[in-house]
């Protein structure tokens, strides 16, 4: 294993190495590349669950080309969302902080000026940046645009139920590639691309020629027909948003999502390949994540998020490939909240201070076990907090009557009671970070004109009764 070390410290050039024992890393080296990185992509997937991707177990083969880089990556068998809705998970996975520290609480925040993102500190540091961004939530008035030189948010297609403003997997990935040569004829020196894919968010509406099974239910949901909801939560019913003409059968709003799953899986293949074509992929480090899951049933809870904070609905793919690096599994507890610190470290750039996120290629030995806050924040029908920390989840529901308290094993029953003395530390430890970040910081909302407000309502983010005072789209 000293053999393994060694080369985990070369190839990643950092000065902490990866303890492939404590870590139980398989170890696949490849050529030692003896350069730094090059270059960055960042690869973000809208609500996509860990456990549909062949990498993390699935058995669909939904994701050849995700499970083709994941073999040559480092893979987080334990990555959970921050929150289970978009603008605070996709802001704390630029920022390297909490939702609550930034005061994005909501799909309508703005991201505080002050706070570093990736491509700030980057763009200081000499790099060139692009996004491409497919979810309307993440339009430029979310200010998470700033520090790229290239921001694409434009979204010309619609969906079907709600007639959204939206882009499909092959449109963003034309997207990403005319950007790359674009920064490409800007000069030299190393470049940064986001890519945020849409497609797996409902309705679930793939090309028809992407078809694909349903597979069986996840464990302990039975399928059924649904009635549809007049909201969009999902409860004991269809949400008003996914429902797609009169069809009615769980089964087969899941092959739809799996169809989503193939579609976006393809193009992010046609992607990888159009860079591997440029000459920028072999010198680049690759991070790919999500930022949420989609509950499938689960807690009867349908083709929806921002809800639980439960596996279905946080658990998502993180996994990144450092150009001549290890490759394997790890089960550490992780977060898309630890992508702007990891990729600086693969990158050999120092971090800002104070980031809640962590570095996941230092494997020095940690004195206490790690613990992750989530929140559903603004959205879902009660206000849910949770912590996550070894082996346990921690959720706290607040109800008009009370507050509900629920403890479980992230891997499922392990056979035996959480001990009540556990329980009282983890009930501690949640009142510390529930008083240290429930206040952190207030959220500053958008200025929305009606059509945007009138947009987010049908998204069902918005809680303002109406739209109408608000000023017409100049
Ligand atoms: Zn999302």
């Amino acid at each position: 294993m000293a053999g393994d070390q060694q080369g985990v410290g070369l190839v990643h050039r950092i000065r902490r190495a990866t303890h492939p024992v404590a870590l139980g890393v398989l170890l696949l080296m490849t050529a030692c590349s003896g350069s730094s990185p090059e270059g960055l992509i960042l690869i973000s997937v809208d609500t996509l669950r860990a456990d549909r991707l062949g990498s993390y177990g699935n058995e669909l083969g939904l994701t050849p080309h995700l499970d083709s880089l994941a073999s040559e990556s480092l893979v987080f068998r334990n990555a959970f969302a921050p929150a289970p809705f978009t603008l605070p998970s996709v802001s704390a996975m630029l920022t390297g902080r909490y939702p609550d520290q930034l005061g994005v609480q909501s799909n309508t925040a703005v991201l505080p000026g002050e706070i570093p993102t990736l491509a700030s500190w980057l763009g200081q540091r000499g790099w060139r940046s692009a996004a491409v961004v497919s979810n309307y939530v993440l339009r430029k008035k979310t200010r998470l645009d700033r520090g790229f030189d290239y921001y694409d948010a434009a979204m010309r297609s619609r969906e079907q139920v709600r007639g959204l403003p939206e882009r499909s997997a092959d449109a963003t990935t034309a997207s990403a590639l005319r950007l790359l040569d674009l920064m490409s004829g800007r000069g030299s020196g190393p470049m940064f691309l986001w890519v945020h894919y849409q497609d797996p968010h409902g309705p679930y509406t793939a090309p028809a020629e992407w078809e694909a099974p349903a597979g069986p239910p996840p464990p302990g949901v039975e399928d059924r027909l649904l009635p549809t909801s007049t909201d969009d939560r999902g409860l004991d019913s269809l949400p008003r948003y996914q429902a797609l003409g009169d069809r009615r059968d769980t089964v087969s709003y899941r092959a739809a999502y799996h169809a989503e799953i193939r579609f976006m899986d393809e193009q992010i293949g046609r992607l990888l390949e159009g860079i591997d074509r440029r000459g920028l992929l072999d010198g680049s480090v690759v991070i790919f994540t999500a930022d949420h899951g989609e509950s499938l049933g689960e807690g009867d809870r349908w083709f929806a998020h921002g809800e639980y904070l439960a596996a279905s609905e946080t658990a998502v793919p993180l996994f990144l490939r450092i150009p001549g690096g290890a490759a394997g599994e790890l089960q550490r507890l992780s977060s898309p909240l630890d992508v702007f610190p990891t990729a600086l470290a693969a990158l050999g750039i120092e971090p800002p201070d104070q980031l809640s996120g962590e570095d996941l290629l230092d494997g020095s030995a940690r004195e206490a076990p790690r613990t992750l806050w989530l929140s559903n924040l603004t959205v879902g029908s009660a206000r849910r907090q949770a912590l996550l920390t070894d082996g346990i989840r921690y959720v706290v529901t607040r109800r008009s009557d009370g507050e509900v308290e629920e403890f479980s094993w992230l891997g499922g029953d392990q056979g035996h009671e959480i001990s009540p003395e556990r329980r009282a530390s983890l009930r501690n430890t949640f009142r510390e970070l529930r008083t240290r970040l429930g206040a952190s910081r207030p959220e500053k909302r958008q200025d929305l004109t009606r059509d945007e407000c009138q947009n987010l309502r049908a998204l069902g983010y918005l809680v303002e009764p109406s739209c109408d005072a608000l000023p017409a789209t100049p």
